[in-house]
């Protein structure tokens, strides 16, 4: 489950141009309002912002986040403590916790290690607990127009929003994206790409009474597979499970073909489709195609047994009525398909 590094850089770049926007927009407002601790705070925090995108092209990620949170932390305690609670900058914690919390994932992701969020969770809780008391004993630092305050409110605040939004519609990506991959995992066969037991058997399971009634089974077979892996090797085996695989689902494409275990196949479907011409194709195309492994090339044969569903026959039966035809026609000379 790597990630690229790639991407990493990526997201802590953008991330980095955000910071270094704030710093531009702080800037102007420390030189319009006469702040002059804010003005050298936001020095200091461009000079590492800057510093940050050094580091994050050299792959130094821990130190890159680890002074992003330092640099964002420590504007928010400093401008709470020039300008009070009354322009949303306490807001930022929020949207930090948020960004800590994917920064870890993204650490799993990358070394296979979630970075700590509890240590980041507390000093984020301190920090904000400080700023606090310090409102409190001492007041602000600086008095400016009313006024401002309302505009740093909803610019702070859109700010924090805009910045939640993203982080979670990241996380619901991910989410999205892993349950999408889980669910191909558990519903189809890894080799072939074919469906595996477990789809097959739900699918049969949740199929309406009369729908199942119109419904033939073929189980397929591959004859003498032990001697193709013990002469030809398991590699050579796998190709051509894969070459079988891909054969029946160009020659059965409407019916439902999966791989039942091993080298055995399971092909639903009805009645009229899955017929006696569509099965000896079947088993004609595979004893004709050529497979090629390395520079080897070999031919293998299928049996097949066919049982169409009864009424009320549960699905292990039919499939067992189909398997002990597979064997007549294993007992028989393989090669051939028996109903
Ligand atoms: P028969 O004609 O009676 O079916 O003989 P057979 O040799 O095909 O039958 P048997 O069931 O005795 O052997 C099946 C072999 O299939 C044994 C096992 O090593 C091989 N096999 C099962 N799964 C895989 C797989 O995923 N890849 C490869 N390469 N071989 C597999
Ligand atoms: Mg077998
Ligand atoms: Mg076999």
């Amino acid at each position: 489950m790597k990630m690229d590094k790639d991407l990493m850089k990526k997201y802590l770049n953008l991330f980095g141009v955000f910071l270094i926007m704030i710093d531009i927009f702080l800037f102007v407002v420390s030189l319009v309002y006469k702040m002059p601790l804010m003005r050298y705070v936001v020095y200091v925090k461009f000079f590492l912002n800057s510093l940050n995108f050094l580091f994050i092209k050299k792959e130094k990620f821990d130190l890159a986040v680890g002074i992003m949170y330092t640099v964002i932390l420590a504007f928010m305690v400093s401008a709470i403590m020039s300008l009070g609670f009354d322009y949303g900058f306490q807001l930022y914690v929020i949207s930090m916790i948020a960004v800590v919390y994917y920064i870890s994932y993204l650490g799993l992701r990358l070394t296979g290690k979630p970075s700590k969020t509890l240590p980041l969770t507390t000093a984020i809780i301190a920090c904000f607990a400080f700023c606090f008391i310090w409102n409190i004993v001492k007041g602000p630092m600086y008095e400016i127009d009313e006024s401002i305050a309302y505009g740093a409110y909803a610019f702070n605040s859109i700010l924090v929003i805009g910045i939640i939004a993203i982080y979670m519609k990241m996380f619901l990506n991910i989410v999205i994206e892993s349950e999408d991959k889980l669910s191909k995992l558990a519903l189809v066969d890894n080799l072939t790409g074919l469906y595996n037991r477990h789809y097959l058997l739900a699918r049969m399971e949740s199929a309406k009474d009369d729908e199942r009634d119109s419904y033939r089974l073929a189980i397929m077979d591959i004859d003498n597979f032990k001697k193709v892996n013990d002469i030809y090797g398991h590699n050579c085996g796998d190709e051509v499970l894969k070459t079988i695989a891909s054969k029946t689902k160009e020659i059965c494409g409407d019916c439902i073909v999966s791989r039942w275990g091993g080298e055995e196949f399971i092909v639903i479907g009805n009645k009229d489709k899955l017929n006696s011409d569509m099965l000896e194709k079947l088993r004609k195309t595979i004893a004709e195609t050529e497979i090629n492994y390395d520079d080897k090339s070999l031919n293998v044969t299928v049996t097949i047994g066919v049982a169409d569903h009864k009424i009320s026959q549960d699905i292990e039966k039919w499939i067992e009525d189909a398997d002990s035809n597979l064997y007549k026609g294993k007992n028989s000379g393989k090669n051939k398909v028996v109903f």
